[in-house]
């Protein structure tokens, strides 16, 4: 057996090309090659976490490559708005976006799978079940018609539940509430009897100080402290029922992805996957001083939402999932795929995790 590898090995380095065999110089990749691509996102340009990994992205490319890929990133409104994204990607008006799946619903109601499913999946179980529970192939057979291909662009861990200038003690303070909030969860307070609207990060504090609406939420205290929100806000609610574990996304045009060589491709993949872990890692770290911050220095008022609110706000996310469910056949197959992870992640995260935070605090 070993015999036979070998053989099969000098003949793949053999037939490498190169003259003297280095697998390196060899085959038909041009390394000479300059492949310069546009990348547009929905954030304004370095915005904390949410801008700076797309940022993070393009040093990493070019440096892996070795500058053989040259990354020119574009905030929101500096070449498309940011709500323009998904359409430049699939277009070819650039290369490559960042941003988030549920933006895009007018495109497939499916694409809120991708982001966040209320009441779902936590930012350590959307990787698990995206890298290796299927998420991803079935993200990438949604998009394909679309002419893009989908990688996990980074994670922000459970968010909060936003911002009101209402105090939500029941199901009745929902009732006409306008609150920015895309995607399912936005779906659900609809359902609720509130006006669900999606709005760009950029325009929600001008938004909620003109009293267009009177509610967002965003992400979590790292970058809601960067927005001001707690100028313009009386209440800041928790949990993040609606979007437990946001995953961001990475859409790159995919003439542009197959016309790379393989090593690119895997330089493209790897820095998608390094930026991915690295959100999370950051607002890991910067959500917790961010919290004493907003409360010590600008005096938050952090409230719980009332526990028939959120059994409330389950039973209808549980109606919106079943119905999206529905939708379309592939709608169908990403809701079972959602659920039955959901279900052994469950099971196994009651005894670990969950089990785990309980003993830690009870010591
Ligand atoms: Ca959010």
């Amino acid at each position: 057996m070993r015999v036979v590898i070998m053989v099969l090995l000098s003949l793949i380095l053999a037939s490498c090309g190169g003259k003297d065999g280095d697998p390196a110089t060899a085959g038909t990749v041009d390394m000479q090659k300059i492949y310069k691509w546009k990348l547009v996102t929905t954030w304004p340009k370095n915005y904390p976490g949410l801008g700076t990994a797309p940022e993070n992205f393009a040093k990493k490319v070019e440096a892996m490559s070795g500058g053989r890929i040259q990354i020119k990133v574009f905030g929101a409104g500096q070449l498309v708005p940011a709500f323009e994204v998904f359409d430049a990607v699939s277009q070819g008006t650039a290369e490559i976006g960042h941003g988030a799946a549920y933006y895009w619903t007018g495109k497939s109601k499916a694409t809120g799978f991708f982001t966040s499913v209320p009441f779902g999946l936590n930012a350590q179980e959307m990787n698990g079940w995206l890298h290796y529970g299927g998420g991803l192939e079935l993200w990438r057979e949604l998009y394909s018609p679309f002419n893009l291909i989908p990688f996990a662009g980074g994670s922000t861990g459970v968010q909060m539940a936003g911002w009101f200038n209402r105090e939500i003690n029941s199901m009745e303070d929902i009732k006409g509430l306008k609150m920015r909030i895309p995607g399912l969860g936005g779906d659900v307070i609809t359902r609720a009897g509130g006006v669900s609207v999606t709005i760009p990060g950029g325009e929600l504090y001008t938004s909620m100080q003109t009293g267009v609406i009177d509610a967002t939420e965003w992400v979590g205290p790292y970058n809601d402290l960067a927005f001001g929100f707690h100028q313009v806000a009386k209440y800041y609610y928790y949990p993040g029922w609606h979007e437990p574990g946001s995953i961001l996304e990475l859409i790159v045009n995919k003439n542009a992805y197959t016309s790379l060589p393989a090593d690119l491709q895997a330089i493209v993949e790897g820095a998608a996957r390094a930026v991915n872990q690295d959100m999370l890692d950051e607002y890991t770290a910067r959500n917790n001083s961010a919290l004493v911050e907003l409360v010590e220095t600008h005096s938050v008022d952090v409230r719980k939402l009332p526990d028939d609110v959120i059994a409330e706000l389950r039973r209808l996310s549980a109606e919106v999932l079943d119905e999206l469910g529905q939708d379309s056949e592939i709608s169908g197959r990403i809701a079972e795929s959602v659920k039955a992870f959901k279900k052994q992640a469950m099971e196994y995260h009651a005894i670990s995790e969950e089990a785990y935070y309980k003993a830690r605090k009870e010591q």
